[in-house]
């Protein structure tokens, strides 16, 4: 027993360090992956089980290779029905070959019975420094017979025990026995932990985990409070924390698991959604919001004059937000509609009304081209109405930047545009009542609260063009109100989408020659990766420069890319929207908000190079008028021609094809965004799809907001239901709750409080 021990509720909250065995150094590894306390220790579960019924001898492999019962699967079955092998041995020699880019890394495994053949094309490097010699790995894959030879490629690693312990065990034995008849288990099953190349370094590999854990268990056995209310426990028949924690990680048999981590998961959502539904109800009983008037003449102006007739899902939007900017508290609204449903509109609307009532808005983009771009239309939608809209963005003179200024400062502005620089100390607004965010997931929670803290408790509006699966809604935005443009102006048209590779690229400048024969525009988009930006931008001029000089040279291209002066840009993007001229290459700066409905074609360079998300947003630039709008994604040769070929089992870049395959095909197939969404959740997880963490997607340990979805929905009604009844926590029975709140989202800097 430590010398300080806590009293026993508080074992989980207890640093890292409180186990034996854990330094200084090993608690700075672990706290890189978000580990910190005994907590964060047993929320790490295995990432699956080693069930020794499906460790088969390196002897059998030969024979498992052949059979057709293991053959890789044709084209279009799933990767998940096969079944992998495992075997244990320990490894016995290593080999380099190849020249660098194409090197080859080959590691000879063995047991008693024989030796396979483990194969990286790629990471060679780190697999090499991953093992040693003597280790006792488990491998676990398909095994294939490439020339005669047994290989696995890129198998499932995880390393049973390290060379030093190995020799301890006579020969015979140390296959057989892994320490899962040892130590940790009793049922034939070993959990194998998520580790890294530096965990791994300090001795937590998967088999560090499992000691570490098994300790965390013993220093913590009945002295795990249940936080969650009996009731709960009770009504959803969840396993107590304790008996879950054992389940996971000690599980006697496979029944063990699915009531455990269901019991976990279901934890993790019910915690994050209560801390929602308390930040929601504290806004809610917030009577510190400006209550606005909601009859405006100017809007009433800005309607009559429109073109056209607002679809039912716009005005019934505007009055979801007009009815929050009437009452007391601050306004927290998210306004979702896929690209070209019309947000713009709604949103200048609702700042008409702010003006009405001598407030001001702040209208915040992500990228200088955006920020001009809505600059841009609201002044031409606004008119003659005496309003007046400023631009604020980094790169403006200091003499025009201080009289830009001034107009925010003396309020004489009603509405200002900007990017980034809107939320610099210098910028002082005179009576900031409204704000609106657009293309919020690119700005980080703080940079809310800044813009935010610029005026009194403004009420604010967060639009996304992102369609936002409502999983990933749920808990990205949870505690805000959410308003859903879910029905495009009429006269749209469907867009057309052609997957089209190099061989047809004549065809293509043809297609696009006639569109502007007819009098339309065309963009040509040109991928550009951070890394090499200069390398690439370069082929893009180089690539606009062949297409005004070799391909049409009778019409006018232009040039768009994101390292542009300001007034560059600007000036481009004009002559294309008055139509001086017909084709605009551009890099994915006009990936959004860029607006000109008389561009009816959207050819994408490289198409396989993008995200689904992207690429929808990337089309959204066309089909924004009445006319027939083409998107028409250009692939290098391999994606047509891949179905041909035979396949080669060892190609590394084959999974990374034919993902790229079946997101142009999902493209092609459907233009609902929030479809597209979910398929880009789905293939690419979570975490890339924002692009970075700092997006405020929360991570969960256990669950998996895609997954368990079902689980997520149960979680958050048990949670919200809660809030409800008990909106402060003081009740007796949640006292364990609420200090574990308290506890949990305390030293995060929670979306929910910044929201
Ligand atoms: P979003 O920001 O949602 O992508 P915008 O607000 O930029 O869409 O609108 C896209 C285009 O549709 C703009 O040219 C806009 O003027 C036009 N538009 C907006 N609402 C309507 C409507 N109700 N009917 C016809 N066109 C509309
Ligand atoms: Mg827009």
């Amino acid at each position: 027993m430590p010398p300080n021990a806590q009293p026993s509720s508080d074992v989980l909250t207890q640093p890292i360090q409180f186990l034996k065995g854990i330094g200084p150094k090993r608690a700075v590894a672990l706290e890189k992956y978000g580990i910190r306390t005994v907590h964060d220790l047993l929320f790490h579960v295995p990432r699956r089980y080693l069930d020794r019924t499906d460790v088969v001898k390196i002897g059998e492999l030969r024979k498992i290779a052949s059979s057709s019962a293991y053959a890789p699967p044709m084209a279009e079955a799933s990767a998940d029905t096969r079944r992998d092998v495992t075997v244990v041995g320990d490894v016995r020699s290593f080999r380099l070959i190849g020249a660098k880019g194409k090197a080859r890394l080959i590691m000879v495994l063995g047991d008693q019975t024989g030796t396979v053949q483990c194969v990286w094309f790629g990471g060679v490097q780190y697999w090499r420094s991953a093992f040693r010699i003597g280790e006792l790995l488990a491998v676990s894959g398909q095994p294939t017979l490439y020339g005669g030879v047994l290989q696995f490629v890129h198998p499932d690693i995880d390393k049973i025990r390290d060379a030093e312990t190995a020799t301890e065990t006579d020969d015979d034995e140390k296959y057989d026995d892994v320490d899962w008849s040892k130590t940790y288990n009793t049922g034939g099953l070993v959990p194998l932990y998520p580790s890294g190349q530096d965990l791994a370094r300090v001795g937590f590999d998967s088999a560090g985990f499992r000691r570490a854990i098994h300790r965390a268990l013993e220093a913590s056995r009945g002295r795990i409070q249940d936080f969650l209310p009996m009731e709960i426990l009770t009504t959803r028949s969840l396993r107590s924390l304790a008996e879950a924690l054992e389940g996971v990680h000690m599980p006697r048999s496979t029944a063990d698991l699915p009531p455990s981590l269901h019991r976990l998961k279901y934890q993790e959502f019910f915690l994050f959604q209560l801390k929602l539904a308390l930040t929601r109800r504290e806004r809610r009983s917030d009577h510190s919001g400006i209550v606005f008037a909601t009859r405006s003449p100017l809007a009433r102006q800005l309607v009559d004059a429109l073109p056209f007739e607002l679809t039912r899902a716009q005005v019934r939007v505007i009055r979801e937000i007009s009815a929050d900017m009437a009452a007391d508290h601050p306004m927290n609204r998210l306004l979702q509609g896929d690209v070209g449903s019309g947000k713009t509109i709604v949103a200048l609307l609702a700042m008409l009304i702010a003006a009405d009532n001598g407030y001001q808005s702040a209208f915040l983009a992500p990228t200088e081209v955006l920020a001009e771009q809505h600059y841009a239309t609201l002044t031409s939608l606004l008119g003659t109405m005496p309003v007046i809209v400023r631009l604020l963005v980094g790169a403006q003179r200091s003499v025009l930047r201080r009289e830009i200024l001034e107009d925010i400062r003396e309020g004489r502005a009603s509405i200002v545009v900007g990017t980034h620089a809107l939320l610099e100390k210098d910028v002082a607004f005179h009576r900031l009542g409204f704000v609106v965010i657009d293309e919020q997931h690119r700005f980080g929670v703080l940079q809310r609260a800044a813009i935010r803290g610029k005026g009194t408790n403004p009420d604010v509006l967060v639009m996304t063009a992102t369609p936002i699966p409502r999983t990933l809604s749920l808990t990205l935005y949870g505690d805000l109100d959410v308003s859903v443009i879910n029905e495009m102006p009429k006269d749209r048209q469907r867009i057309q989408t052609l997957l089209r590779d190099d061989d047809a690229r004549k065809e293509v400048y043809e297609f696009v020659r006639e569109q502007v024969r007819k009098g339309r525009q065309a963009y040509f988009v040109y991928p550009l990766i951070e890394d090499s930006e200069s390398v690439e931008l370069k082929a893009a001029t180089t690539f606009m420069r062949h297409l005004q000089g070799d391909v049409f040279p009778e019409l006018r291209v232009g040039l768009l890319h994101g390292r542009m002066p300001s007034a560059e840009k600007e000036s481009v993007m004009a002559a294309f929207k008055s139509k001086a001229c017909d084709i605009l290459v551009a890099t994915t700066v006009i990936e959004v908000g860029i607006d000109v409905p008389n561009a009816t074609v959207m050819v994408v360079e490289d198409a396989e190079r993008f995200g689904l998300s992207q690429l929808h947003q990337l089309r959204g630039r066309v089909g924004r008028g009445a006319e027939q709008s083409y998107c028409i994604l250009l692939t290098k040769r391999w994606i047509a021609q891949r179905s041909r070929r035979t396949r080669r089992a060892a190609d590394p870049s084959e999974e990374e094809h034919r993902l790229a395959e079946r997101r142009l095909a999902s493209m092609v197939a459907t233009t609902d965004g929030f479809q597209i969404a979910e398929m880009d959740l789905r293939l690419r997880g979570p975490g890339d799809y924002f692009g970075t963490r700092q997006s405020g997607i929360p991570e969960f340990k256990v669950a998996n907001i895609l997954a368990d979805t079902e689980l997520l929905d149960l979680a958050r009604n048990d949670a919200f239901a809660l809030a409800e009844r008990d909106p402060l926590l003081e009740d007796s029975r949640h006292a364990a709750l609420r200090k574990i709140l308290r506890e949990q989202f305390s030293s995060e800097s929670s979306l929910a409080s910044a929201g």
